[in-house]
């Protein structure tokens, strides 16, 4: 067929989670954890499915887990969400992030997008009609947002800024300062802000999360995108939300209704009890930092050098040390010779920029981390 996408390959996950498996390498690649869920919540699924709650969802999601998850937004962030008209439930935060696109992009509309960026990014602005305008961080400014060269991006085409907090693949966290700075750029204009904010709780050295929405100049322009994927060891339920205020939720809630409609209940019903208990949520910042930690200290006897993530569950390392290869063909050659599968950092850039930067994924077993640092620390 003529294809409709001539640019758009396979992405980069399923390229490496696939090699992993035909290789038998160890998977350090695609972002998802080895190890199951909580029990609890098997247990609760489980109970609503048999209850009976097996039926179509109401289209922006069963209101007990509106409910739980506007009192938890509140209490962590100060922000105050209507469940009625402000919150979605969603299929993942991919999908709250496609149907942002969908329900705010015109034709040939400008989106800023950071690079290094999470792979659905740009193909969801561009299967929306718009156009991703880049800002590009740099390894060798600890990829630091400079404000004034995004300033220097906006054009009267620009309908939004996404950002991702923490970041993926960077680890990188917003700053108070990201934000207040943020605001005053939008101030008196149209721009949307969309957040990406799936590893909220995943954030290390005693960091507080911060969302742009918290500021009150930006909460009225802002989608903040949610996933219980990452939080709850449960990627593989593919349940996410989007907070929005009323107008922006309407207009969200118009090109939901026809990608998905709704998402499945019982795995809905099943988060709204198991939020009401904050350790279920709050636990997991502690877990990821020791699995940081003890990475990186498996590590040292490499000749990687890193920074420690400042969150999300991925260590960035540079190889300089080791080889020049380019990032894409060593993570490849290294997932079949020393069976350890990682991340090259040059399919989150446009020109592909090589700065020789692995993303390793160390939501897995400690086992299984000792083991893949044993084989690393051998380079
Ligand atoms: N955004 C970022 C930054 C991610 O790392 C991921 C991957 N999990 C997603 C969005 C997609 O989340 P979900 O699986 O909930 O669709
Ligand atoms: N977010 C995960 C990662 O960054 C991957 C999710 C996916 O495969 N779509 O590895």
């Amino acid at each position: 067929i003529s294809s409709k996408q001539p640019n758009i390959g396979t992405t980069i996950f399923t390229v490496m989670s696939q090699l992993a498996a035909e290789t038998g390498a160890l998977n350090l690649s695609q972002g998802f954890p080895n190890y199951n869920c909580s029990p609890k919540l098997i247990e609760l699924v489980n109970h609503y499915m048999k209850m009976g709650m097996n039926q179509y969802a109401p289209m922006a999601g069963i209101m007990p887990i509106r409910e739980i998850l506007a009192q938890k937004t509140f209490d962590l962030y100060g922000m105050t969400y209507n469940p009625n008209d402000e919150i979605t439930i969603v299929s993942g935060c991919t999908e709250a992030l496609y149907v942002t696109m969908t329900a705010i992009l015109h034709k040939d509309d400008e989106v800023i997008v950071f690079e290094p960026a999470y792979d659905s990014y740009v193909p969801a602005i561009e299967l929306n009609g718009g156009k991703a305008v880049y800002v590009t961080l740099s390894s060798e400014n600890d990829f630091a947002i400079n404000w004034q060269e995004v300033q220097s991006k906006i054009t009267n085409k620009t309908k939004a800024i996404l950002l991702t907090t923490p970041h993926n693949p960077t680890g990188k966290c917003l700053t108070q300062s990201d934000v207040d700075s943020l605001a005053a750029l939008v101030k008196n204009t149209n721009i949307f802000v969309i957040s990406d904010e799936v590893y909220e709780h995943i954030i290390f050295d005693g960091r507080k999360h911060i969302s742009p929405a918290m500021h009150a100049d930006l909460k009225e322009r802002t989608f903040v995108c949610g996933s219980f994927g990452k939080t709850f060891h449960t990627t593989g339920w593919k349940l996410g939300y989007c907070l929005a205020p009323k107008e922006l939720s309407a207009e969200f809630r118009k090109a939901h209704q026809w990608i998905t409609f709704s998402c499945p209940t019982p795995f809905q019903y099943a988060f709204a009890d198991f939020l009401k208990e904050p350790d279920n949520y709050l636990s997991v910042t502690q877990f990821y930092q020791e699995k940081r930690d003890k990475f990186i200290h498996w590590l040292r006897g490499s000749r990687f050098t890193l920074t420690p993530a400042e969150g999300s569950f991925f260590q960035m390392v540079s190889y300089k040390n080791i080889t020049d290869e380019p990032d894409y063909d060593l993570a490849v050659r290294w997932t079949k010779e020393i069976g350890v599968a990682s991340i090259p950092i040059s399919v989150f850039y446009a020109d592909k920029i090589d700065n020789k930067i692995l993303r390793f994924c160390f939501a897995k077993d400690d086992e299984m981390l000792e083991k893949a640092a044993e084989r690393l620390c051998k380079l």
